[in-house]
């Protein structure tokens, strides 16, 4: 039996009703929103198509296809592994399983790094970039920074050189483990989202993170393990001047100041995200002769 076409904006409301409704949905993320990505995706279609067509039908094929996107999204998963994207700064970046899902709390890194006065041609790294979110934004806005990223997993690596090609952004992707593969080399700016969780952290129990890779998400020392690692090494990869600039946790604040001043950084100081949380700390290595 063939299933009667259905509106675009009648699907839309009873999706998200349905999402609506759903208990296992612990994620702040709104139905309507989900709804929406999940059937412009399928649609290839723009948000604006939404309001200009609302008429437009969905005939059987689309409705299977949309019901299965819907099954998934009961069962928890992600919407960007669903759709295999995520919007990220003014990018569309492919994103998987393999790594974090872009966040916008993630783009005030970028908004401040876009505020910094470095040089034109800035020597830039982002470490640990996933799918290359952090450095991609950078170089979409800064065509002449020299923009560098490393990552520890392959298949995520893999994923950041996808997004780097798609995008024809000119960012060259590392594979390797934090500093490791830039051995001797200095930057102007190095820029990190790197795991911050606490590995007992109940909100790994809930939502999104569910289906990212624990890898990408906690560190040892109540989440600060990696930040430390970043922080302590910084001067050995930073010119005088150049700025250390990585996101934490809204109440880790206080924690990773002392870690950057006790690394030797100077004018260390914490910035918010659009939430007003404390979410990135940033400073600067005055050089090897200062009389810090
Ligand atoms: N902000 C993310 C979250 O709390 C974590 C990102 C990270 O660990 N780098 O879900």
């Amino acid at each position: 039996m063939s299933k009667a076409p259905v509106r675009i904006d009648q699907w839309l409301a009873e999706a998200s009703a349905r999402l609506a409704h759903d208990k296992s949905q612990s994620d702040p993320e709104s139905p309507a929103v989900d709804a929406e990505v999940l059937l412009l995706h399928r649609l290839g279609k723009p948000r604006s198509f939404l309001f200009t067509w609302p008429e437009h039908l969905l005939d059987e094929a689309m409705q299977a296809q949309l019901a299965a996107d819907l099954d998934r999204r009961f069962s928890g998963e992600p919407v960007a592994h669903i759709t295999g994207e995520r919007d990220f700064w003014t990018l569309t970046l492919e994103s998987n399983p393999s790594t974090l899902i872009p966040r916008p709390e993630t783009e005030s890194l970028v908004e401040a790094a876009l505020g910094l006065p470095l040089a034109d041609e800035a020597r830039v790294v982002d470490l640990g970039t996933g799918t290359g979110a952090i450095a991609l934004a950078l170089a979409s806005e800064r065509p002449h920074w020299q923009l560098e990223a490393v990552e520890y997993s392959a298949e995520a690596a893999a994923l950041a050189r996808r997004n780097a090609a798609r995008l024809a952004l000119p960012v060259t992707v590392h594979q390797g483990s934090w500093y490791a593969p830039l051995a001797g080399r200095r930057f102007d700016l190095i820029i990190s989202n790197p795991p911050y969780i606490d590995p007992v952290d109940h909100h790994l129990e809930q939502g999104d993170v569910r289906f990212e890779p624990k890898s990408a998400l906690i560190a040892a020392n109540r989440g600060l393990a990696d930040i430390e690692q970043i922080a302590l090494e910084a001067p050995q990869h930073l010119t005088p001047g150049g700025v250390l600039m990585v996101e934490h946790g809204y109440d880790q604040g206080a924690a990773v100041r002392d870690l950057f001043t006790a690394a030797g950084l100077t004018e260390v100081k914490t910035g918010q995200d659009l939430g007003r949380r404390d979410r990135f700390t940033q400073g600067v290595w005055p050089g090897e002769n200062s009389s810090k």
